[in-house]
């Protein structure tokens, strides 16, 4: 899966990208993150990527042009790409939605907003997918985009070990314990659930059902 981040801020995310699974996965081959400036596809010497909204009110809009010459060569260097637009308004993000777009596409092209919002031209020109995570407004989308790059990537074969399968295929502990079995913090004991410690996997698999 490859994918490709539209943003004026594209640099915020290279740390998140850069660690852990997401790391691990990249240097496997199993995914790859494309970055595009807005501001590098501006036409004018100021490189202005926003402008004021038509109709008053408060707040900058992001501009088309820029953004729709960014997705276009997104879209070149792509196979089979979906396109998606960042808004609180969108259709909420899940497992499932993870799901079809891992099976269905080989490229997601991310557009990220920021202050008021994209000119309402964009999406009505590409016909993006546009996805909420969430019932909350977040100052820009790239939040939204390292949160939907960290869920699909999870979900494609090969990137979690071989001992480890998403969520839904396993009896996923919801209360996890490590070592120490017990520790005092501030003066009472706390212990792991014995039945957790007796080696018995029935056991085990059924007291985590239970929780
Ligand atoms: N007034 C704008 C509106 O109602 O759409 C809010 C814009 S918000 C401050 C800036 C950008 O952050 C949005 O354009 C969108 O890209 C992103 N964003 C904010 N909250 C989001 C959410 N819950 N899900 C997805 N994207 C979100």
């Amino acid at each position: 899966m490859t994918y490709h981040i539209i943003s004026i801020f594209p640099e915020s995310l290279s740390s998140y990208l850069d660690s852990s699974l997401l790391k691990r996965a990249k240097e496997k081959g199993l995914m790859n993150v494309l970055f595009y400036n807005i501001r590098d596809y501006t036409k004018d010497k100021h490189n202005k990527v926003d402008d004021r909204p038509y109709g008053g009110g408060p707040g900058m809009v992001l501009s088309a042009l820029p953004i729709l010459s960014a997705v276009e060569e997104a879209i070149e260097k792509s196979e089979k790409p979906l396109v998606v637009f960042f808004t609180p308004h969108g259709e909420q993000f899940s497992n499932t939605v993870a799901d079809e777009i891992k099976d269905e596409y080989t490229d997601v092209i991310f557009i990220c907003g920021h202050y008021e919002g994209v000119d309402a031209r964009v999406t009505q020109i590409l016909k993006t997918k546009n996805v909420s995570i969430g019932p909350y407004v977040l100052t820009g989308g790239e939040l939204p985009a390292l949160v939907m790059i960290d869920a699909i990537t999870r979900r494609i074969s090969g990137v979690l070990g071989n001992d480890v399968s998403v969520e839904e295929s396993r009896i996923a502990p919801k209360d996890p314990y490590t070592r120490p079995e017990c520790f005092t913090y501030k003066e009472k004991e706390y212990c792991v659930p014995e039945v957790l410690r007796s080696g018995d996997h029935a056991k085990i698999d059924e007291f985590r059902k239970e929780n």
